[in-house]
């Protein structure tokens, strides 16, 4: 039993090291296993699924005008009810569930839906693991993780498994901690990578800002699971003295990408295929923001994701060639989830990008650096609140608390033409989000809006 096993692992780090050898191929040999795995994802193992078969021909798509993966385009939309609704109809009919693991995804309705991935996908994870472990020259094995590792059937979970294989010695610590415990374990860890949530490292970075955690020296750090705002990279950037990058990963579509030294968002497209699409399903133009959409190439037989739109990012591709010299497609911007787009009566729509984008500016201008946490949250279409957790050394000054209340307001209220109200509160903590193994969002929509 025990050899079985071990010859499992083996098979899963070759496959991983073969998907990773694909990605370094030269562009054209790399599009054309690109293709190749496109292809048997799409007409045969699409077909020993439950689900797509009926999807296509609902969508009237003959299967037969499928013939590279420029034609991707002509499959339907996957979306999130999609998925949720066939958890076991888009998983292959051959897939061993004895070796599967399931994991569930985050649900903007508190609904989880179950994923199940097998061998295959795991490889293609570890793959890309490794492409970025060179793109970064990371020779060094202490790599520290923070994560939330309370629930068994997050992608958090499975990184930690996978990532023992990599990296010799891994520093774990649950994200649920104190933030002021996790700085002493991270200073006694010896620790030079660092791996975790936007939010944790704006905590750490303020509190390092504050005087904690001297020794830690970090080379660099990677950053997941929100946007990784302009204001929040300078401040961690300047708080630790290194440089900070930014992966992108959902448990529906994996590994997506990562940030190169040069700070391009390289798609880890041998394992998964990026497009951007307009509300029809259609592909929009180079720098275009549109849904970023996501198609599995890990040919395994778990939950196939075909052109699936329900991690609801927006997002756009960039036509630019890295000075870092990896020929990848590159995703210009990340958005983050458009269900969290704040809405005003008159019809204007703001990206969670640009809400936080002018808090960065009040903090960097104006409230010199007060604000130690914050949260936007559209209530209704009349009301925005916004929560403030301030830094604790200006809780104890004789700061007027109004200053700062009606400042944020008045900004805010100004930049919408008074198109909506603002209240501004406050806070000793921002309650963690609903989402499983995610910190807590920056901005939140409590608008029930079509297709969300
Ligand atoms: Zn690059």
């Amino acid at each position: 039993m025990k050899i079985r096993a071990l010859f499992r692992i083996i098979k899963i780090l070759f496959k991983g090291y073969s998907v990773f050898r694909e990605m370094n191929l030269p562009p054209k040999k790399r599009q054309a296993s690109c293709n190749k795995r496109f292809l048997k994802q799409v007409k045969t193992r699409a077909f020993q699924t439950a689900f797509y078969p009926s999807h296509f021909e609902r969508n009237k798509v003959n299967i037969e005008d499928i013939q590279s993966i420029n034609d991707i385009a002509k499959l339907p939309i996957t979306t999130k009810n999609d998925l949720r609704n066939n958890a076991e109809g888009v998983t292959c009919k051959a897939l061993n569930r004895n070796n599967a693991i399931t994991m569930a995804t985050s649900g903007s309705t508190g609904v989880p839906t179950t994923v199940y991935r097998d061998d295959s996908w795991i490889s293609g994870f570890i793959g890309s693991l490794i492409f970025c472990k060179r793109m970064h020259k990371i020779n060094s094995v202490k790599i520290g993780l923070i994560l939330d590792v309370s629930t068994q059937n997050s992608i958090e979970s499975k990184m930690i498994t996978f990532g023992k294989y990599l990296a010799k010695r891994l520093f774990i610590l649950d994200m649920n901690r104190e933030i002021s415990d996790m700085m002493d374990e991270l200073e006694k860890s010896d620790i030079n990578y660092m791996i975790t949530y936007t939010g944790v490292m704006r905590e750490l970075a303020n509190l390092r800002l504050a005087g904690r955690g001297q020794n830690l020296k970090f080379k660099k750090i990677f950053l997941s699971g929100e946007i990784l705002d302009n204001y929040t990279r300078e401040l961690v950037e300047k708080a630790f003295d290194c440089k900070c990058y930014s992966v992108y990963i959902s448990t529906e579509g994996g590994f997506i990408a990562a940030e190169c030294e040069q700070k391009q968002m390289h798609v880890f497209s041998n394992s998964v295929h990026v497009e951007i699409v307009d509300n029809d399903g259609k592909p929009v133009n180079y720098g275009e923001i549109g849904t970023i959409t996501l198609t599995g190439l890990d040919n395994g037989f778990g939950s196939k994701i075909i052109r699936y739109a329900g991690c609801a990012d927006a997002g756009s591709l960039i036509n630019v060639q890295c000075s870092c010299g990896l020929q990848t497609p590159i995703l210009g911007t990340i958005l983050g989830r458009k269900i969290d787009t704040i809405h005003l009566r008159n019809g204007q729509i703001f990206h969670p990008f640009t809400m936080t984008g002018l808090m960065e500016k009040i903090q960097r201008e104006y409230a010199n650096d007060r604000i130690r946490q914050y949260q936007i949250v559209q209530e209704s279409l009349d009301l925005i609140t916004i929560n403030l957790v301030r830094n604790t050394q200006f809780v104890k000054t004789h700061e007027n608390l109004e200053d700062l209340v009606s400042l944020i307001r008045n900004k805010y209220q100004f930049w919408v033409n008074n198109a909506i109200e603002f209240d501004v509160n406050e806070v000793v903590s921002i309650p963690k989000g609903n989402n499983i193994g995610m910190p807590t969002p920056l901005v939140i929509s409590k608008l029930q809006l079509n297709g969300a």
